[in-house]
């Protein structure tokens, strides 16, 4: 079990007798603690860097207020920043513009892109009432398109129908030109992806996205993700464009620290979460849980 960041920190506030502000001496020994609990969540390091300094640059003169321990007033400030930085605003897949609305996924092999392209495709026909077709581009991973079908038919769901031979972009170009003519509210593209973050990769990515013009592209990224996710994540942005990032797995033993760091060096809103394998498992994004669980 990892140790608290309040067992930590009343640790380091013991020594401090007198309550009254805390001073730039009480916060940098609490910086240290903060710094090691974010670590351990998986956060990366040079967001840690910066997140530290924001908090120290908050704490330091605060008054202690009576009814608080110094250290259950810097996990408050800590836990706000976390808040703040994840984004306390309600996030949800942005609808709004011509039909069909394209939505395309991008994301590492194994991320959950295709589970994710179904569950979203589940919520938007049930809880919108949206029609949707779900298209397959992935021609790497055999049997992907194949995936989607089934996870289509589970989900109840018009999946792109497969033809053997096409490039990803003739299969973006067929799905959206059958979204238009099939009447369809939305169009999502579940793309190919590769085990790490690569040329070939994002250049297929941009290409899809120059066809297609998607109006959400959503980066699926595994709660997992460790010091990897400040890469993967400005990589993403930075070649292809995302408008969101869709946490998955966040059911698992991961602190979480992910999506801060991912939120952090992209500026770009997580907007939902996967917690299961099931097609229900899709999940609005609150920032408070996340803050908590990184925490600890
Ligand atoms: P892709 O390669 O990115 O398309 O990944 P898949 O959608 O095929 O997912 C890979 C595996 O992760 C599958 O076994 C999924 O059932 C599983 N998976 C996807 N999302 C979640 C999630 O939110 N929680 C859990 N526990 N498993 C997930």
């Amino acid at each position: 079990m990892f140790e608290t960041l309040s067992d930590r920190l009343s640790g380091v506030f013991e020594s401090l007798t007198k309550r009254g502000s805390l001073s730039e001496k009480d916060v940098s020994a609490a910086m240290r603690e903060v710094r090691r609990a974010l670590l351990e969540a998986d956060v990366a390091l040079e967001v840690v860097r910066d997140f530290t300094e924001r908090v120290k640059e908050k704490a330091i003169g605060q008054e202690v207020v009576k009814s608080v321990t110094p250290g259950q007033m810097v996990v408050k400030i800590v836990h706000d920043e976390l808040v703040a930085t994840l984004g306390s605003e309600a996030q949800t897949i942005d609808l709004n513009a011509p039909a069909p609305v394209p939505i395309m996924l991008v994301g590492l092999q194994g991320s959950g892109k295709t589970t994710t392209c179904a569950k979203i495709a589940k919520r938007l026909t049930d809880r919108e009432k949206r029609k949707v077709l779900m298209a397959s581009l992935d021609t790497q991973r055999p049997a992907a398109q194949e995936q989607l079908k089934i996870l289509g038919e589970q989900a109840e769901v018009d999946t792109l129908p497969i033809v053997e031979g096409q490039s990803p972009t003739q299969i973006a170009k067929r799905a959206m030109e059958a979204a238009r003519l099939g009447g369809y509210d939305v169009v999502m593209l579940d793309t190919a992806g590769r085990l790490h973050v690569d040329e070939a990769l994002m250049a297929e990515m941009a290409e899809i996205r120059d066809i297609s013009e998607p109006h959400e592209t959503l980066l699926v990224a595994d709660a997992l993700t460790g010091q990897d996710a400040v890469h993967l994540a400005k990589s993403f942005d930075e070649r292809v464009g995302i408008s969101g990032i869709v946490l998955t797995r966040v059911d698992g033993d991961g602190r979480g620290g992910a999506a801060l760091s991912m939120r952090a060096v992209t500026g770009k809103p997580i907007k939902l979460i996967g917690t299961g394998e099931k097609l229900d498992g899709l999940e609005n994004f609150h920032p408070e849980r996340i803050a908590g669980r990184i925490l600890g």
